[in-house]
């Protein structure tokens, strides 16, 4: 199953600033140099934001290019965290042409401010030497699978395999790296298989679970249905019940695998850095408040 080829409508747009500040647990402040993403993924979070941006049209075929007035004394972000790309991919294939991720980058350039990449993208290579010199910087790449058909049914990004590489990349760079495995989706993400693949080029490995609300819910499930019909149970234990147990059971599987691995295995804390020739944190991001209640509640 593939997206219908669909027609993009992007629009340049004034904005009054890039840069905002967020109540997330993992930063100070979100960038994001676009509105809209044209990646499309059929799980994405941030499809809310058309209620926001004044869009009908679906999520996936609109881009706002955002223009901003040049940003005064960036040294102010200085130890500042800053996502780029929370609710965009800022390498999305129209950065080629309009390089405002790239603006920002260079005018960010200087400070000390502690920023995070994240993307599906390998366009974000042709920025390796301005990221270079950011003293603390991290590129993330979300892979949420190895099967390339599993991703082409859920995004219209690169491939995983250029991901992964570009990935390398910035890691022979001396460039810290990040796996984002997310969203983990039940039984058809293999954690341990993608673990595997990247624990020698990256530094970080996140993980996060599918979680399913709003309109895109019910698209998932369609799709489970269609595709793995024999998981329907599963999912809709998981996501009509609310049963988390499938999720207590597979946090306690990726701590084992860590612990044979050597990796250390952290819960809901980005912030654990470590020299970078180490193997990579893990740090599991699932609703662990939720998981542990439930798991108490099986316990009782
Ligand atoms: S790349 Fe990120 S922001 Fe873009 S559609 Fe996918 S999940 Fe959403």
């Amino acid at each position: 199953m593939q997206f219908e080829e669909k027609e993009i409508t992007v629009r340049e747009i004034k904005s009054n600033s890039v840069i905002s500040k967020t109540n997330l647990p993992t930063g100070d402040y979100c960038v994001n140099p676009y509105t809209g993403c044209i990646h499309a993924c059929k799980y994405c979070y941030a499809s809310f934001m058309n209620r926001f941006s004044g869009h009908n049209e679906p999520w996936g075929s609109y881009l706002d290019v955002k223009t901003w007035p040049c940003i005064l004394n960036p040294k102010k972000y200085d130890g500042k965290e800053l996502i780029i790309g929370s609710v965009t991919d800022p390498y999305n294939p129209f950065e080629e042409k309009f390089e405002r991720t790239k603006r920002l980058l260079l005018e960010l350039r200087g400070t000390n401010a502690k920023i995070t990449i994240i993307t599906k993208s390998d366009l974000v290579a042709r920025d390796l030497d301005i990221i270079k010199n950011f003293p603390n910087i991290c590129v993330a790449f979300s892979i949420n699978t190895l099967d390339e058909n599993f991703k082409n049914d859920m995004d219209s990004a690169v491939s995983i395999e250029r991901r992964l590489r570009a990935m390398k990349t910035f890691y022979e760079n001396k460039i810290r790296t990040a796996c984002f495995i997310s969203p983990i989706f039940p039984q058809i993400t293999n954690v341990q298989a993608i673990m595997d693949t990247v624990i020698h080029q990256c530094n970080f490995i996140w993980l996060e679970n599918l979680n399913l609300r709003g309109e895109y819910k019910a698209k998932i499930l369609k799709y489970i249905a269609e595709r793995y019909p024999e998981l329907v149970p599963l999912y809709d234990e998981i996501y009509r019940k609310n049963d988390n147990q499938y999720w207590v059971e597979l946090a306690a599987e990726l701590q084992n695998f860590c612990k044979d691995r050597g990796l250390i295995y952290v819960v809901d804390n980005g912030k654990l850095v470590r020299p970078f020739n180490e193997p990579p944190v893990v740090v599991n991001f699932f609703y662990h408040s939720k998981i542990k209640q439930s798991a108490k509640r099986r316990k009782d």
